[in-house]
């Protein structure tokens, strides 16, 4: 059930204006209105979601087809050098829009942009690490 304040349901069913590049039967893809560089996409299932987490499994395969044809098609679009795919969930991991939406930035060489995952230190605690993928693994097959 969608929200009534959700914006980007508003969005999709075409009540607010945005810079559309894909108008899918269940995947829209506009321009992010706060860019982080130009041609900076979001690719957004029209069912509302609020995130991954609570996506029907099944849009998975039709949302993800999406952001990598819109992928390529930013990357040719701005001559880009790379791409960066994003997904935040909540707003502990910086989701600011409550509907499911997957950033897709083109990238340059040299762009100053920071958006790399960051590398820890190398995990050498065997037992704690064998602990978090057996939780991971129960919980999966759980679901
Ligand atoms: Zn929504």
């Amino acid at each position: 059930m969608e929200p009534l304040d959700c914006v980007f349901c508003a969005i999709a069913r075409g009540d607010l204006p945005s810079y559309r590049v894909l108008d899918g039967d269940d995947v829209i893809a506009f321009l992010d209105i706060h860019p982080v560089a130009p041609g900076h996409t979001l690719v957004v299932p029209r069912r509302h979601a609020a995130t991954l987490l609570e996506m029907p499994e099944a849009m998975a395969g039709p949302l993800f087809a999406a952001v990598a044809r819109v992928a390529r098609a930013v990357a040719r679009a701005q001559g880009a050098d790379g791409v960066n795919v994003l997904q935040a969930n909540g707003p502990a991991a910086g989701q600011t829009v409550g509907h499911l939406h997957v950033h897709v930035v083109p990238r340059r060489h040299g762009d100053g942009l920071r958006l790399h995952i960051p590398s820890g230190p190398e995990a050498t605690d065997r037992t704690a690490m064998a602990a978090q993928a057996e939780r991971i693994a129960a919980a999966l097959a759980a679901l």
